[in-house]
């Protein structure tokens, strides 16, 4: 028996998918799944790069549509696979024409996958790469909110004032920070789940503005598809999540997420 659930919204508007791991992704085939993307009135996809094993995989994704994009980068979990090689191979690829930026890099203290001390170290080294290249960045960080602060502090005077705290469900500290840095936070189907009302007084913190839009999908599916594999096509459901817990028209949250999105990885197609 399954429930009929509500078929997912389309806007008039165009949307960003800002973090994804196309990747990852099991439950039908790509291109499937691309269709239904498109489908959905969502105009540019990144796909998020996390480990050396996926970095070339992450640019040939990158180069199947021109609407799909890409990032560079080691994610905390994988931090202490980073080496030399690795490095050399992001700075070569960060500035790709596809590469819109380095990450997902930062901080994991809840899974403590890789040793704190070495995930301190990959993120500074691969927050230096973007420095010297004029990259933003796409940060991850769970529970690390202090050494998180720290750490961007160090490049303050050196990083663009471009990118994201995606998936955010750190504190108002680390919001209000990187809010007032001018950063952007990313929001995804966390946003609907009944238990994180945490999240959502970030969200309502948050000037719309400053509101990435993202699924990190195959993971967090929002609701009502919770049970099964997320995707990007659910980006409609987080939207709608935005405008309603922000109290704002849907057509202002899409005009002025869409915008966020294009000043972070796009600044020099402001025109379109
Ligand atoms: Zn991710």
């Amino acid at each position: 028996m399954s429930r009929k659930r509500r078929e997912i919204p389309v806007f008039d508007q165009p949307l960003i998918e800002t973090h994804c791991h196309l990747d990852y992704l099991k439950d039908r085939p790509l291109e499937e799944t691309l269709e239904k993307v498109r489908s959905v009135n969502i105009e540019r996809v990144i796909t998020i790069a996390v480990s050396p094993d996926n970095l070339a995989q992450v640019r040939a994704l990158s180069q199947l549509h021109p609407w799909l994009y890409g990032t560079q980068g080691v994610h905390p979990h994988e931090a202490e696979a980073y080496s030399d090689a690795c490095e050399a191979e992001i700075r070569e690829h960060a500035t790709d024409d596809k590469i819109v930026a380095v990450g997902e890099i930062g901080l994991d203290y809840f899974y403590d996958n890789a040793d704190r001390e070495v995930q301190r170290q990959v993120f500074r080294r691969q927050l230096q790469i973007a420095a010297d290249l004029g990259k933003p960045v796409v940060i991850h960080s769970r529970e690390a909110d202090e050494d998180t602060i720290a750490i961007l502090s160090e490049f303050e005077d050196t990083l663009e004032r471009r990118g994201v705290i995606h998936s955010f469900t750190s504190g108002p500290g680390l919001a209000r920070y990187a809010l007032d840095q001018g950063w952007c936070l990313g929001f995804n189907g966390i946003t609907t789940f009944n238990k994180a009302e945490n999240v959502r007084d970030i969200v309502r913190m948050t000037p719309v503005e400053q509101i990435l839009l993202e699924t990190d999908s195959p993971f967090l599916t929002p609701v009502p598809y919770r049970g099964r594999e997320n995707a990007p096509f659910y980006l409609p459901f987080v939207a709608e999540k935005i405008a309603e817990v922000k109290e704002l028209p849907l057509e202002q949250v899409l005009s002025a997420t869409w915008q966020a999105s294009m000043r972070t990885f796009f600044p020099d197609d402001g025109a379109h």
